[in-house]
């Protein structure tokens, strides 16, 4: 099984990093735009805090939660990275070709679970914010 190279993963995570900074330009646009926001725009905490995952319950705005979920997988996909799982299917456990992770940094699932995955859950995805 061919596994990332560490170039390969050096590039994934930029991608991560450039997705993170584009996610959390974005929140704070949106949030900016209402003045009961903009106190939680400025409190919105590294995802490696445990508050993080918290924030979303708090806003009632359907974009930035969408967006604080995609941060949670990004925050995901570094900790998997960490760990050494990153590339691999959670599903399957084989590994995810590099060229679905450069279009889908965070993808967690090769395309043919990922495929069933959402035929399955077709229900719980449709009140996802995913
Ligand atoms: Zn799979």
């Amino acid at each position: 099984m061919e596994k990332l190279t560490q170039q390969q993963l050096g590039h994934l995570k930029d991608l991560l990093n450039q997705r993170d900074q584009a996610l959390r330009d974005d929140i704070r646009r949106e949030v900016n735009l209402q003045d009961d926001y903009a106190q939680l725009a400025s409190d919105i905490p590294d995802p490696g805090d445990s508050s993080f995952a918290n924030l979303s319950v708090d806003l009632g705005n359907a974009a930035v939660n969408r967006d604080i979920a995609e941060l949670r997988a990004i925050q995901t996909a570094r900790l998997r990275m960490e760990n050494g799982t990153y590339g691999e299917c959670i599903d399957c456990g084989f590994d995810i070709p590099y060229e679905r992770l450069q279009a889908q940094p965070m993808a967690e699932r090769c395309a043919p679970c990922q495929d069933m995955y959402e035929k399955t859950h077709a229900d719980a995805m449709k009140g996802s914010t995913l």
